[in-house]
């Protein structure tokens, strides 16, 4: 008779280790985005893959396995939390496990060449010098799919990789929805006259005091410098070592200072999250997210919700007015809360407005989902791109740079990555619709204790789960309903009304 509780004391311990290889790794590519001179490009890229293979051949070999195998079917004799743990590995290495090496391989192969024949192709708008290495990661993305398994669509084995349990046939009525609605939307705000003036937007921030504007909105939110700190990168990103040490950057534009601040936000919204997982499961795969819609859920919460909110532009106004006297002498906290949510109808994803932003995941959904399923070819892609940015944003396309070939997503074999940035704008705005429900008063309180109060409702119903709960159950046990468009809606709905009168 086995003592299962050793056995789960090797598992602990065996998790601990694997942990702190993933983290070193993150350690690693952290530096690299942060500080890292060009030239220790080549060693940097040997001690990835070295710290990689370590990791994987640590998380996949038999005593793994054996410890698994022994434990998976007797969860009963263990705590809630050891039986999740328990189940959350036998998850991750069912599907570790479920892909041959071989393909692994030729996966990451096949994936730096067509990352670097991405951006050339980018470069110079070349559809045509991509189109070859689109087609060998559809392909092997196909073959992966086969792999893991799935009852109805390839592409649902490799949406599960980011949100678990979601599948194409659930997405598809919520994003008709979406689109319908948001389409709608968007035209209705075309056809206004009330569009913001911002030309007073376009001077010189000075940076530094940017970034120190970012620190105090940061810290007023409740992220922990003592357990973290801010870096400036090209692209914004949060990374987590141990629940007490995790990191953002941000990017500075010296000539919009919302675009910092938003970064910041987004990326504390990240933070807050992981900085309040339980500290009982450091080292442990519980001390994550279920899902990266949930995870998403959080950081658009801060940014668009409460950080493009009127009461957070009063809030800050006096204070945004001492750092840029010259700049703000004449601007009004509605002038700040105006083009902080300015609509236009653009051709890249990343610099969307809330109201497009959906659409853009939609488009790249639909295409994704029939190359993967098998009904469209890689050389339909930028014409069926063209059309459905004609039908959902009314705007034309003029090369595939600024349309088909402007995400790394795709190039990197990231299929159903796309989907769990529009969830997580759901998600924020079903969220946050039950907060107001809860903290009576919360957006009239932005100037006093809203934002700790906001935290510690997020920490109560999402942070402290980790991955003890999937996405759907923590949604449900926080609002009372299932993942639903509505919440999401009706907040754009009545916000927009009002920024856009007819
Ligand atoms: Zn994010």
């Amino acid at each position: 008779m086995p003592d299962f509780q050793d056995l789960y004391a090797q598992l602990f311990e065996k998790l601990g280790e694997i942990t702190d290889i993933r983290h070193a790794l993150a350690l690693l590519q952290w530096d690299q985005e942060v500080y890292m001179p060009p030239k220790g490009a080549y060693a940097r890229g040997q001690q990835l893959a070295t710290l990689a293979g370590l990791e994987h051949r640590f998380f996949t070999d038999t005593e793994m396995r054996l410890l698994i195998d022994a434990l998976r079917d007797r969860t009963e004799d263990l705590s809630p939390e050891q039986a999740a743990l328990v189940r959350e590995t036998a998850h991750d290495l069912d599907r570790a496990v479920r892909i041959p090496e071989s393909l692994v391989r030729l996966f990451a192969e096949a994936q730096s060449r067509a990352y670097e024949e991405w951006v050339e192709a980018r470069r110079g708008s070349d559809f045509q010098r991509f189109q070859p290495h689109l087609k060998t990661m559809v392909d092997l993305s196909r073959e992966k799919a086969e792999y893991l398994g799935y009852e109805e669509s390839p592409y649902d084995a490799l949406l599960d990789e980011y949100e678990r349990g979601m599948t194409a046939s659930q997405l598809r009525p919520i994003f008709d929805v979406l689109a319908a609605r948001q389409s709608a939307l968007v035209a209705r705000i075309a056809e206004s006259p009330h569009h913001p003036e911002v030309t007073w937007l376009d001077q010189d921030w000075n940076e530094a005091a940017q970034i120190r504007f970012c620190e105090e909105v940061l810290r007023d939110m409740g992220y922990d410098f003592s357990a973290g700190r801010q870096d400036k990168s090209v692209h914004p990103f949060t990374t987590t070592f141990d629940v007490q040490d995790v990191r953002i950057t941000t990017r500075v534009n010296p000539r919009d200072f919302l675009s910092a601040l938003s970064s910041s936000v987004h990326e504390g919204g990240h933070a807050l999250y992981e900085q309040g997982l339980p500290v009982a499961f450091r080292r442990t795969p519980l001390a994550d997210a279920p899902s990266l819609g949930i995870h998403e859920s959080q950081s658009r919460l801060w940014e668009n919700i409460i950080g493009r909110s009127h009461p957070f532009f009063r809030r800050y106004l006096p204070r945004l007015q001492q750092l840029f006297p010259r700049q703000l002498d004449q601007v009004t906290s509605a002038d700040l809360y105006r083009a902080a949510n300015r609509v236009a109808p653009s051709l890249i994803r990343v610099d969307a407005d809330e109201c497009t932003y959906n659409l853009h995941v939609i488009l790249r959904f639909e295409i994704e989902t029939a190359l993967i399923e098998g009904s469209i070819r890689p050389e339909h892609v930028p014409e069926l791109w063209n059309s459905k940015m004609r039908v959902y944003l009314g705007v034309d396309v003029p090369d595939d740079a600024h349309g088909c070939l402007q995400d790394i997503h795709w190039a990197h074999g990231s299929f159903g990555y796309f989907p769990t940035y529009a969830l997580g704008n759901l998600y924020s705005a079903q969220l946050m619709e039950q907060a107001k429900k809860d903290i009576p008063d919360l957006m009239n309180n932005v100037d006093g204790n809203a934002f700790p109060e906001l935290l510690a409702w997020l920490r109560d119903r999402i942070h402290c789960y980790g991955r003890m709960k999937n996405a759907g159950e923590i949604i449900e046990a926080a609002t009372g309903s299932r993942p639903s468009p509505e919440p999401f809606l009706r907040y754009l709905e009545e916000k927009y009304a009002v920024l856009y009168p007819a």
